[in-house]
C-alpha cells in the first residue's frame, strides 16, 4: 500500500459500446477517487486498429457522461499525464522499451511465426501442452542481434523473465493474497514486429507513467496481473494496488451477455432507466455500504465507497430489482426534474398519440405477457417516426410545459421505467380521435348498454357546459352530483367516461387527465365512442 494521493483510471478499449460490466468498473474507479479525494483518469486503449473505432470512443464518452461519471483527466478535459489515447502514446512505449533494453530486461526475438507454430504443435503432440516460448533468442550474442536488426530482419521484443524469480505475489484488494509461480510465465512479447506494444506492456507503461496507484478492473484481467507485475519490476517501477472485480451474472447464473437482453449502457437509457438509478444499482453489484441499504445516492456513494467492502462473490444482475429501484428514483424526482427527464418520452407519447387514425379505431386488447414483453424492448424516443414529426413533437412538448407538469401527478407513482410513458400518456394527444380497447368497449359500454349510454350523456352535458370551469375537481364533483340525481353509481358513471375519453379501463386519474385536453376534443371523443358503441 502506498500513501500517495489516489489516482485511478478507467481504461476502455473502443472495440464496442460501454457494456454494463465496464460501466460498473468505471463507477467503482470514479467513486473510489471521489471518496478518497483522488483523481479519476479516463484512458482510451485504442491500440487494436481493426476493432477500435472513433464512433465507439464517442459512444463510450457519451455513456459515461450520461451516467454522470465525470473524469478529472482524459479525453476532452486533458491533464498533465496525457495524451489519453494509447495510439498517441507510442513514443512512451518506445522509451520504456529502451529503458528495459538498457537494464538488460528485454531482448529481440527473431523466431518466425511458422517456427513458433511448429514448436507449439510439437509440444502439444509430444508433451501434452505448450509451456510457452522456449527462449531460443534469449541469449543471442549482442553483436549478432545488432547485425540482424541492422539488416532489417523482422523481430519482436520479449521480456527477459528472471530465472530465479520465485513466486509472483501480490495482495489484491478484493481477492486477498495471490501467488503465481514465475516459472510458468514465459518471456512474453512486449513489442510486436510492427513496433506496436502488446496490451500488457502498454497498460503497465501507461499506469506507471500516469502515476496510477490503484488498478480497479474486471477479474478477466486477473491472470494478466502477474505478467504485468513482472513488467513493473523490470522497469523498476512501483507496483500499484490491484482490485479485481468479480463477474456479473444473469439471473440464470451465466455470465451476463447479449442473451440476457440489453447489455450496453445506452440501451438502458433507451429503456427508460434513470442514470442515478443505474449507478446505484451497478454500484451494488459487488459492493455494499452496510450489507442492507439499497438506495444509495451519488453523494453517499462518493463519500462512503471503499475497496474493502467489495465482495469477490459473483454478482447477479436482477432486472426486477433494477426496475424497482428505478421506480424509487422516478418517484423521488420533483416536477422540474421530471419535466427534464421525461421530455423525450413525452414527445414520443405525443408523436404516438397524434399519429392515431382519425375517428374511433377499435384496437384488439393485447395479452398481458405481450404488454410486458413490449415494455422491456428498447424504445429509442423518436425512432419509427419521421425526423419532421419528431422535431415537431419535441418542439410542441417544450411549448406546453403545463402538460408535462400536469402529467407528473398522473403517473409519477405508477412508473418503473420512463419508457412506459408513451403507452400511458399517448391518449392525451389523440385530439378528437380515440384508440378504443376492444375489451373495455365490450365490457364497460356494450354490455352495460343503455345504462352506460345514459352515464356518458350525463357526463357529456357537464363537460359541454361552458359555464363549468375546466378544472378537475369541480368537473368531477358536478358529474358526480348529476349522477346522483339520475341514481347512477359513481363506478357506473365514470367507467364509461374513462373508456370514451382514454380508450380503456386503466388510464391515469380521469378528471386530472381530461383537463389536460381540449374541451372540444373530449366532447368529440365521447360522441365518436357513443356512436361506435351504441349507434346502429
Ligand atoms: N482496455 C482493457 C479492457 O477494456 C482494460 C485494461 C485494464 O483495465 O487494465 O478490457
Amino acid at each position: 500500500m502506498t500513501n500517495k494521493p489516489v489516482r485511478v483510471r478507467f481504461a476502455p478499449s473502443p472495440t464496442g459500446k460501454l457494456h454494463i460490466g465496464g460501466a460498473r468498473t468505471a463507477i467503482y474507479n470514479w467513486a473510489f477517487a471521489r471518496a478518497t479525494g483522488g483523481t479519476f483518469v479516463l484512458r482510451i486503449e485504442d491500440t487494436d486498429p481493426e476493432r477500435s473505432t472513433e464512433e465507439n470512443t464517442q459512444i463510450i464518452l457519451r455513456a459515461l457522461r450520461w451516467l454522470g461519471l465525470d473524469w478529472d483527466e482524459g479525453p476532452e478535459v486533458g491533464g498533465s499525464a496525457g495524451p489519453y489515447f494509447q495510439m498517441q502514446r507510442m513514443d512512451t512505449y518506445a522509451a520504456a522499451l529502451e529503458r528495459l533494453r538498457e537494464r538488460g530486461a528485454a531482448y529481440a526475438c527473431f523466431c518466425t511465426k511458422d517456427e513458433l507454430d511448429a514448436k507449439r504443435a510439437k509440444a502439444e503432440a509430444e508433451q501434452g501442452g505448450y509451456a510457452g516460448y522456449d527462449g531460443t533468442c534469449r541469449d543471442l550474442p549482442a553483436d549478432e542481434v545488432e547485425a540482424r536488426i541492422a539488416a532489417g530482419e523482422p523481430h519482436v521484443w520479449r521480456l527477459r523473465v528472471p530465472k530465479d524469480h520465485g513466486p509472483i505475489e501480490f495482495d489484491d484488494a478484493v481477492y486477498g493474497h495471490m501467488a503465481f509461480p514465475a516459472e510458468v510465465m514465459d518471456d512474453m512479447i512486449l513489442v510486436r514486429t510492427d513496433g506496436s506494444p502488446t496490451y500488457n506492456f502498454a497498460v503497465v507503461c501507461d499506469d506507471a507513467n500516469m502515476g496510477i496507484t490503484h488498478v480497479i478492473r474486471g477479474d478477466d484481467h486477473l491472470s494478466n496481473t502477474p505478467r504485468q507485475i513482472l513488467i513493473y519490476e523490470a522497469l523498476g517501477y512501483d507496483v500499484p494496488t490491484f482490485a479485481h472485480l468479480s463477474m456479473i451474472l444473469g439471473a440464470d447464473g451465466k455470465k451476463l451477455s447479449k442473451r440476457h437482453g440489453a447489455t450496453n449502457v445506452e440501451e438502458y437509457r433507451d429503456r427508460g432507466y434513470l442514470p442515478d438509478a443505474l449507478v446505484n444499482f451497478l454500484a451494488l453489484l459487488g459492493w455494499s455500504l452496510d450489507g442492507e441499504t439499497t438506495i444509495i445516492d451519488r453523494a453517499t456513494l462518493c463519500r462512503e465507497f471503499s475497496l474493502d467492502r467489495i465482495t469477490k462473490k459473483d454478482a447477479v444482475f436482477d432486472e426486477t430489482k433494477l426496475d424497482w429501484m428505478n421506480g424509487v428514483y422516478i418517484r423521488e424526482m420533483d416536477v422540474d426534474a421530471w419535466t427534464a427527464s421525461a421530455r423525450p418520452w413525452l414527445a414520443a407519447a405525443r408523436a404516438d398519440g397524434e399519429g392515431v387514425p382519425a375517428g374511433v379505431t377499435v384496437a384488439p386488447t393485447p395479452a398481458k405477457d405481450e404488454l410486458a414483453a413490449a415494455a422491456r424492448e428498447t424504445h429509442v424516443p423518436g425512432e419509427g417516426v419521421s425526423p419532421e414529426v419528431w422535431e415537431a413533437a419535441l418542439a410542441a412538448t417544450d411549448e406546453a410545459p403545463e402538460i408535462a407538469r400536469g402529467a407528473y401527478p398522473l403517473v409519477i407513482e405508477r412508473l418503473s421505467r420512463l419508457n412506459e410513458i408513451p403507452a400511458k400518456l399517448a391518449f392525451l394527444f389523440w385530439g378528437p380521435n380515440v384508440m378504443l380497447d376492444e375489451k373495455s368497449l365490450n365490457k364497460v359500454l356494450r354490455k352495460e348498454g343503455a345504462r352506460a349510454d345514459e352515464a356518458l350523456a350525463a357526463c357529456r352535458a357537464v363537460l359541454a357546459d361552458e359555464d363549468n370551469a375546466w378544472d378537475a375537481e369541480s368537473l368531477q364533483e358536478k358529474c358526480r352530483a348529476r349522477g346522483e340525481e339520475l341514481e347512477i353509481k359513481p363506478k357506473n358513471l365514470f367507467q364509461p367516461l374513462r373508456v370514451a375519453v382514454c380508450g380503456n379501463m386503466v388510464s391515469p386519474p380521469l378528471f386530472e387527465s381530461i383537463v389536460l385536453m381540449d374541451r372540444a376534443d373530449v366532447l368529440a371523443r365521447i360522441d365518436g365512442v357513443a356512436d361506435a358503441a351504441f349507434g346502429e
